[in-house]
């Protein structure tokens, strides 16, 4: 149970599935015994079919873990059920609509659901249309549905967009450091457990450079905290942009780095570090002089957890440090945390 609402508590998105799709067959499965009971044999086997493929969603985004798919089913599902109902239920079948819109908001990204939405409401206009005194008694009832589900639709989509906006720059606030734009210490550790996991199941190397700028405290006392800022985020950048798109760039804290590199090898590594050591110490100036910084980088290692990793390459920086800095350390040994080699 503990784990149940950890899951739910962690995984937004499948919390909002698996509410909607409770929420759905809560609100399917009584009509589908009602109508086997009044014999009504259409709608019965349409809600039972409803019921089923939401239980399969709910399975699909539960025990496979692809919520998105199971999100996507829902969505479509009940936009085509909303379709059927409003053609075999006259008038008071189109009342479902109204929840179907409400529902593809909640579920599907604001564009996705519009189109979801748009389509349904015109199939079902076409088919008033189409046919006269179906759905819609005369013209006037089927104007004034399609104007109140566009008014329904359009608040919901402006409800839905700024939701994502919110949602956008949380998670932002939440994941990146504000002074550089790259991860934060949290993001690092959360990278740190997946690297981990990929490494233990699947065997997925990953390397791990420590960097940390040479007497950063000089260029604050010297040039001011304002011209520290400035060297912190030409770094971040330089880092940024000459490393790979798979490798992630975090900001541990202060004047350090992490640089994580998935699918590195030992050589990889070296020369990467070799060449953030270089483009720094030409590119990153201050009013008087370059800015250099020290590395300390790693491999992982069978036995390893997070904080094993991280101290060894704080151990090959430590070292980088003490042989005089602006250099990089990388970790070659496999016997003792002080067999590192440059
Ligand atoms: P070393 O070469 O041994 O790494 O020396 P260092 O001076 O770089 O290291 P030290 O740990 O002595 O100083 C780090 C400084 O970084 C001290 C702190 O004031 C400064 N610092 C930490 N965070 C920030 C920040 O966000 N902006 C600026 N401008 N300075 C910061
Ligand atoms: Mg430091
Ligand atoms: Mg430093």
């Amino acid at each position: 149970m503990r784990d149940l609402w950890s899951r739910l508590r962690h995984d937004a998105y499948l919390a909002i599935v698996i509410f909607a799709g409770l929420l759905g067959l809560v609100s399917i499965f009584p009509f589908a015994l009602y109508r086997w009971v009044a014999g009504d044999w259409v709608m019965g086997a349409l809600d039972s079919l409803l019921t089923l493929t939401t239980l399969t969603a709910l399975y699909i985004a539960w025990y496979r873990g692809q919520s998105r798919l199971a999100g996507q089913m829902l969505s479509l599902l009940y936009a085509a059920g909303a379709i059927i109902v409003a053609i075999y239920l006259p008038v008071t079948g189109l009342f479902w609509f109204y929840c179907v819109v409400l529902f593809n908001f909640f579920i599907a990204p604001p564009l996705r659901s519009t189109l979801i939405t748009l389509g349904s409401l015109a199939a079902i206009c076409l088919y008033g249309l189409w046919r006269p005194g179906t759905i819609f008694p005369d013209l006037q009832h089927l104007i004034i549905f399609a104007c109140t589900a566009l008014i329904c639709s359009l608040f919901a989509y402006l409800f839905a967009w700024r939701t994502t906006l919110q949602r956008r720059s949380l998670q932002e606030l939440a994941n990146l450091d504000p002074l550089t734009g790259v991860g934060n210490r949290r993001t690092l550790m959360q990278e740190i457990e997946i690297a981990l996991a990929n490494f233990r199941r699947h065997g997925n190397q990953c390397g791990l450079l420590l960097l940390d700028i040479d007497h950063f405290k000089a260029i604050n006392d010297t040039h001011g905290h304002a011209e520290g800022d400035r060297v912190l985020v030409d770094l971040a950048d330089l880092v940024w942009h000459t490393s790979r798109r798979t490798d992630r760039l975090f900001r541990l804290g202060g004047e350090e780095f992490v640089l994580l590199l998935p699918g590195a090898d030992l050589n990889g590594l070296s020369i990467v570090a070799e060449n953030i050591v270089r483009a720094v110490g030409e590119r990153v100036r201050t009013a008087d002089g370059s800015v250099t910084v020290s590395i300390g980088g790693t491999l992982l290692l069978p036995d390893d957890d997070g904080s094993s990793w991280m101290h060894r390459a704080d151990v090959c920086l430590y070292t980088a440090k003490n042989n005089g800095r602006n250099r990089s350390v990388i970790y070659k040994g496999v016997a003792d945390d002080r067999e590192v080699a440059k």
